[in-house]
């Protein structure tokens, strides 16, 4: 079988790979002069430093499948992730533990005692119908405004009142002292950079890839299959409208010894423009440079010309995904597949094990 995969992110390796060790003959088209997707790391020519080119990427999971898979490709180095913020010229611990509880208010409480506090400063509200009110009902007003209010709303431009109450799932507070970002079995960075891994995955002999070739729809006619990683409404040509996204803008900065000391610096006050500063040389803590590289982050509404993060899903577009999901469903010869073929926020470890699972279905039927 002839296919052809549009995309050499994650998803396309991935499965281009499984595909050819299964006898297949896979061509990969990608827009970017680079595999890897926005996983893509580089390393600064002037400092030395691997650079995460489109956010920081810190490998975590619970599927030992898919350790074992990403291992095949890459040595994993261990790496805990941390994250600090600074808030009214303070810094605290994130998430918000009991070090944060205690600093932010000037106490030295035990979990059971920090536990009352906080219930005691929690809102009664039996359903909580937005963020705010998800938030309000579980932190209180003093932490919901420090450290949670002001980075939503620059995360995803909008009231807090405005968005589901869902995106606050489990309580964001944690009564110990344990600063661990993730709390998954298997964490790691690799060593070498995510883009050589890919890069790994995809050296067989089965697979051509074609770099710097954006793919427009109908292309190939001679594929016997399809996947698509690319956005899914633009698989369409976006004819019922574009599903929204917020993009986001690195300004990158240089500097000489250690800048702020940790990898990730939360800036949750509202007055502060950027959400975030990832410094990047602590995302590889075995390796050791003069040099430093830092991306300044913000958010903002995706345009047509820009490079798609986080898609958005209020109601609005989950109507609208409905919509292109049914179109989707009625398409031949087609694998959507991936965070923007499907539409979804994936983390790496889920859009490998999706990836498997779409290379067995088709391998299988
Ligand atoms: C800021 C940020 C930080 C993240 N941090 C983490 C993290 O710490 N840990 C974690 O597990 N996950 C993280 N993720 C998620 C991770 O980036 C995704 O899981 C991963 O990128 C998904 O891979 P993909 O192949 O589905 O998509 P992508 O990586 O987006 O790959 C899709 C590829 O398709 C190409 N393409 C699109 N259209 C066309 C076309 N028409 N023709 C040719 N090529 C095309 C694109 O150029 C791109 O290279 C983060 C995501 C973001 C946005």
């Amino acid at each position: 079988m002839q296919v052809r995969i549009v995309g050499a992110g994650l998803s396309g390796a991935v499965m281009a790979r499984e595909l050819a060790q299964a006898g297949h003959r896979v061509t990969v088209t990608e827009a970017r002069g680079h595999v890897a997707g926005n996983c893509h790391t580089e390393r600064c020519a002037q400092t030395g430093v691997m650079e995460h080119r489109y956010g920081p990427h810190i490998f975590h999971t619970d599927d030992a499948g898919v350790w074992a898979y990403v291992n095949r490709f890459a040595t994993f180095r261990p790496y805990r992730h941390q994250v600090r913020a600074t808030h009214e010229g303070r810094v605290y611990a994130l998430p918000v533990t009991l070090l944060t509880i205690n600093q932010f208010f000037g106490t030295a409480m035990r979990p059971d005692e920090a536990r009352a506090f906080v219930a005691s400063q929690a809102e009664t509200i039996a359903e909580p119908r937005n963020f705010e009110e998800q938030a309000l009902s579980m932190v209180g007003s003093r932490l919901y405004a420090a450290f949670f209010e002001g980075y939503t709303r620059k995360q995803w431009g909008r009231d807090p009142r405005d968005l589901p109450a869902a995106l606050l799932k489990r309580l964001p507070l944690r009564f110990n002292y344990d600063d661990n970002y993730f709390f998954h079995r298997f964490q790691g960075i690799p060593e070498a950079g995510y883009t050589a891994m890919v890069e790994a995955i995809l050296d067989h002999p089965g697979i051509d890839v074609h770099l710097d070739a954006a793919f427009v729809p109908g292309d190939d006619p001679r594929a016997d299959h399809l996947v698509w990683t690319g956005p899914l409404d633009a698989w369409f040509g976006h004819r019922l409208g574009r599903l929204g996204y917020r993009t986001l803008d690195f300004e990158r900065f240089t500097t000489q010894g250690d800048w702020q000391g940790c990898a990730v610096m939360n800036h949750p006050d509202p007055e502060v423009p950027h959400t975030r500063i990832t410094e990047h040389k602590h995302f590889a803590p075995w390796e050791s440079h003069e040099g430093s590289v830092l991306y300044r982050e913000t958010s903002r509404e995706a345009g047509p010309d820009d490079i798609p993060y986080y898609p958005v899903r209020l109601a609005g577009e989950k109507a609208l995904l409905a919509e292109y999901e049914a179109l989707a469903a009625a398409e031949t010869g087609v694998t959507f597949l991936g965070r923007l073929g499907t539409y979804r926020y994936l983390d790496m470890d889920v859009t490998i094990r999706e990836a498997l699972d779409a290379a067995g279905a088709r391998l299988a039927g």
